[in-house]
């Protein structure tokens, strides 16, 4: 017998688990959220663009988030690959398609903390792994780590690229390696970032600044994620925390003053990984139990809550025609909603991080083809900007732009 029952299951308590599970419950749907939550901060941040701030309002979450994140105004990206075709700076100004900025930057482990408080207070969230689950006939039975048990007619896998409900619904994933540690840590600095986030193009991998949010009387603040190989890696984290800082201050050329280390640093190997499919019966999979990539151009979390998004519409949609949510067929319209988007990115950002990786002189001439394009065709450049913040083809309804207030007439004013 479960000791709980309940429309859908949320498996995973991360950044996807837990707005999947806010926005699954706003929907009207009796939901439960299973899962550990990261509090550990590692020097981690989102940058989270246009749709995904569209989806937070419309959740009602981002006033309470909105005051802990940074403006990204302008994107800027320095060839530092010392590539005998050298390409030239390129800056993107979110002004430049009508936005006052691209997105905003936050600390992981703040969101998570924030959607935590968000999830209590509309839902049954429940910090506790899920150590099995079987499916059933009309829905699944999970059992979680305390021996408590719950029953849905549907579970949304945001689990986890290790994801264990999309190993026990027999989905393949196929995974790969690069060799690649992405280094993460915030940074206390001496002269402003000016809401531009800035990305130098080594050849290990990108080394990025994004700006933070002053905090505790630290002024001027910005988060790192700095692609390096494993050996570069091993020594600098041995290094203490002044010499790393001045390794960064050096890599960066200075860009933003002295530097120093605002916390915990972390050390991430980088991987990739693509599944057979998103939907089983009784199954979606969302996040990064669904895809995974290198944090290049800040795509992952992002493209997370598309996948929630596109799954609120799909399960509403099959309700209000009085279907059942769960089944295979319900679940299609996700399915057929999300391949291309997660598709896109994962060879996009594979490709462009492997083009970075090569020493091979035709894919430094593509590279730095593509750069001098972007600087010089303002049209390519915007529609590269459109695609980064609010991709192609039709958003879910939770990320559609609010409807314009009407102004009211002469006749009537
Ligand atoms: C260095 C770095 C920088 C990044 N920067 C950006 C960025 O700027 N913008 C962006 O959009 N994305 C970025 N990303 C990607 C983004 O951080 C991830 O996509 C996102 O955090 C993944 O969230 P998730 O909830 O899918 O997975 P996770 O955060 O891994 O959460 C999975 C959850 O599942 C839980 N879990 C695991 N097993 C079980 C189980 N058996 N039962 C129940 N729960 C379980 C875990 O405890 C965890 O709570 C970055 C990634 C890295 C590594």
């Amino acid at each position: 017998m479960a000791d709980e029952k309940v429309d859908i299951l949320v498996a995973g308590a991360g950044a996807a688990g837990l707005s999947a599970a806010i926005a699954l419950a706003q929907a009207g749907f009796s939901v439960a959220c299973a899962g550990q939550i990261d509090r550990r901060a590692n020097g981690r941040t989102v940058a989270l663009f246009e749709s995904s701030l569209r989806f937070y309002k419309a959740l009602g979450l981002w006033p309470r988030l909105r005051d802990l994140a940074a403006p990204l105004a302008k994107i800027a990206m320095v060839d530092a690959t010392n590539a005998r075709f050298a390409a030239p700076s390129v800056t993107f100004a979110a002004s430049e398609i009508g936005l006052a900025a691209f997105g905003a930057n936050i600390e992981n482990n703040v969101l998570v903390e924030e959607l935590a408080q968000a999830a209590r207070a509309a839902l049954s969230l429940r910090e506790c792994l899920i150590a099995d689950i079987r499916f059933e006939p009309g829905g699944v039975d999970a059992t979680l780590a305390d021996g408590s048990r719950i029953r849905a007619a549907l579970v949304v896998a945001a689990d986890g690229r290790q994801s264990l409900v999309r190993s026990r619904a027999a989905i393949e994933a196929r995974s790969w390696t690069y060799p690649q540690i992405a280094a993460t840590a915030l940074l206390a600095h001496e002269k402003p970032h000016r809401d531009i986030s800035t990305e130098f193009h080594t050849r290990s991998g990108p080394c990025t600044l994004v700006p933070l949010r002053p905090r505790d009387g630290l002024a001027h603040r910005s988060s790192l994620v700095w692609l390096m190989s494993d050996a570069e890696a091993e020594r600098r984290r041995a290094l203490n925390d002044e010499a790393l800082a001045g390794e960064i201050e050096d890599q960066v050329g200075g860009l933003l003053g002295a530097m120093a280390l605002d916390g915990a640093c972390g050390f991430f190997p980088m991987a990739g990984m693509s599944v057979s499919r998103l939907t089983g019966e009784r199954v979606a999979l969302v996040g990064e139990a669904a895809h995974l990539f290198p944090p290049l151009a800040a795509q992952g979390l992002n493209l997370s809550l598309r996948d929630v998004a596109a799954l609120v519409q799909t399960v509403e949609d099959a309700r209000s025609r009085g279907e059942d949510f769960g089944t295979l067929e319900a679940l299609e319209p996700y399915a057929a909603a999300r391949r291309g988007d997660i598709s896109l990115r994962t060879n996009g950002v594979d490709l462009l991080n492997r083009s970075l990786l090569s020493e091979f002189a035709p894919v430094d001439l593509m590279r730095s083809a593509g750069f001098f394009a972007f600087a010089a065709i303002g049209p390519l450049r915007r529609a590269l900007m459109r695609e980064g913040v609010l991709t192609h083809g039709d958003l879910p309804r939770l990320m559609q732009p609010p409807p314009r207030r009407k102004t009211p007439s002469r006749a009537h004013a």
